[in-house]
């Protein structure tokens, strides 16, 4: 997996290019937990569950079906009492930022592979190209040392791509606004 900063980094992205501003602090708090959430089944290993497992690390909770569900029932609890519409719309967002995180854990080159679309199919799988460096589970010893790698692998792969798409959605928005002023 990326870690779980890189993880937040893409739910904040997803929020910062599709959500018109102003974009209250629930609606950021969604966006990155839609795109962490997935992660918790690591704790599956401490309870027994094998990584291999359908709900194991990289099983169910990392599939598209599950991402779509995470993003629609966190604006179902955290838009609570919103127009249903303003909370179809940002649940498709953190559904976005949550499908990304087994899209992202897929470009990874380590681990077991991701069960994409689970619960249909079980299999887990990787993308062709796999540049992201895989984030260690545990941070001690030799996996510390190996998190500075990873972070530089996550810099140049994700947060340099997000931070390129949301200076752009800003210039986008900025020039949009000036447009209409004139
Ligand atoms: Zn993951």
């Amino acid at each position: 997996m990326p870690t779980v900063i890189t993880h937040a980094v893409v739910g904040l992205t997803a929020v910062k290019v599709l959500v018109p501003p102003p974009v209250r602090p629930r609606i950021w708090l969604a966006g990155i937990l839609a795109a962490v959430l997935a992660d918790l089944d690591s704790f599956g290993l401490y309870l027994g569950i094998p990584y291999g497992h359908p709900l194991g690390h990289r099983g169910l909770s990392h599939s598209l079906l599950f991402g779509l569900l995470l993003g629609m029932l966190l604006a179902a609890i955290l838009l609570h009492g919103r127009p249903r519409q303003e909370q179809l719309r940002l649940g498709l967002v953190f559904s976005l930022a949550a499908m990304l995180h087994g899209t992202l854990d897929a470009l990874t080159n380590g681990g077991l592979g991701v069960a994409l679309f689970a619960p249909f199919d079980n299999g887990r799988i990787f993308f062709s190209v796999t540049p992201i460096e895989v984030s260690p589970i545990g941070l001690s010893g030799p996996a510390l040392r190996r998190l500075v790698t990873v972070i530089g692998s996550e810099a140049l792969w994700v947060w340099l791509p997000c931070g390129l798409l949301m200076l752009v959605s800003v210039l986008v928005r900025r020039l949009r606004r000036e447009r209409g002023q004139t």
